[in-house]
């Protein structure tokens, strides 16, 4: 007698059920929030440099995920951009490497040329008026570790920028792990000396399938362009893969600033996750000021009474969902007296 043959599914079919169940799960973290935000995925390949998709195909996942908007960077091109035209809220950026770091730029219709020093690419694309960021900055999954001083040339785009905190790089579904630990610290470090870094997430994707693994949630904008970078600028946005997170203290919000802001701080913490929540914690100076347990609940909203460390210069919040997805609020920046 023969055996039955067992089917398998294949990783496709596997990675296309992920895209159904996010795409839900989305839909339904959004529902009783107070806050609006759109999802998009600021950082994506395809075979116009060294991705393997089409862009169509990119754009099916986007659809399937359920995400407002897709930026899709090639590396030291703007080729795609004739096929990014033919379809609705699909944006295109560019990658180029710039020296010790890459950056991803997303608003100039022509190809960068990198000098390939941090401190003068950064001050020619301000000069410009671009958007951009550094992705990646420690390096990324599963074997590129930058070397310390790889990682601290980062130092030289000065005191305002932004970098991702969450990069999906090589990965199918979300994760936790040293490279993001390692960018936190990073982020924290900047943040106690009084940089305002706006931190992002994006995936990375090298393949159609990986799109928007990884997001950035965009604060009350409306869905064309010139608004998602407006709100991008702001730095009113969260990283995330998975849930929705947001922080507001006295009417300022993620980014926004408070002027002497004395010993203790009123903060606004909101988040959800379809899913089910584990925990949410708020940080200062890279310390954690107050950790919540959230046992499975979808939706947490609460007022805390923070007391500030001695010439504290933010505090930002982040937020794990049960399965470990995360999210990362924009630290509201505070300005001691004086
Ligand atoms: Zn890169
Ligand atoms: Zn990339």
């Amino acid at each position: 007698m023969r055996k039955p043959v067992k089917q398998r599914r294949s990783a496709e079919d596997r990675y296309r059920f992920v895209e159904r169940v996010d795409a839900r799960r989305a839909e339904e973290t959004r529902k009783g929030l107070s806050f609006d935000y759109l999802r998009g995925d600021l950082h994506t390949h395809t075979c116009y440099s060294d991705g393997f998709g089409e862009v169509s195909e990119s754009v099916a996942t986007m659809s399937a995920r359920g995400l407002d908007f897709l930026f899709i960077t090639d590396h030291n091109t703007v080729r795609q951009k004739v096929e990014c035209r033919g379809h609705r809220n699909v944006w295109w950026g560019q990658e180029p490497g710039a020296g010790p770091q890459h950056v991803c730029i997303l608003d100039i219709e022509r190809k960068y040329r990198p000098v390939g020093r941090i401190g003068e690419d950064a001050a020619r694309l301000r000069a410009m008026g671009c958007f951009f960021f550094y992705p990646h900055p420690t390096g990324w999954f599963p074997s590129t570790h930058y070397a310390p001083e790889r990682i601290a040339a980062l130092g030289e785009a000065g005191d305002r920028f932004a970098m991702e905190i969450l990069n999906g790089f090589g990965r199918l579904e979300p994760f936790y792990d040293t490279w993001t630990a390692e960018t936190e610290a990073l982020w924290d470090g900047y943040l106690s000396e009084g940089r305002r870094v706006t931190g992002l997430g994006a995936s990375d994707a090298h393949g159609p399938l990986a799109v928007g693994n990884v997001w950035t949630g965009v604060v009350g904008a409306r869905l064309n362009k010139r608004a998602v970078l407006a709100g991008l600028r702001s730095g009113n946005v969260f990283a995330s893969s998975g849930p929705a997170l947001h922080i507001e203290s006295g009417g300022a919000p993620m980014s926004g600033e408070i002027r002497n802001p004395g010993r203790e701080l009123r903060l606004r913490l909101e988040c959800a996750d379809a899913r089910g929540l584990n925990w949410a914690r708020v940080i200062s100076q890279g310390r954690e000021l107050r950790r919540i347990e959230l046992r499975g609940a979808k939706h947490c909203d609460r007022t805390l009474s923070l007391p500030l460390p001695r010439g504290a210069r933010y505090v930002r919040a982040e937020c794990a969902a049960v399965d470990d997805r995360r999210a990362y609020a924009n630290p509201i920046y505070l300005l001691p007296c004086g």
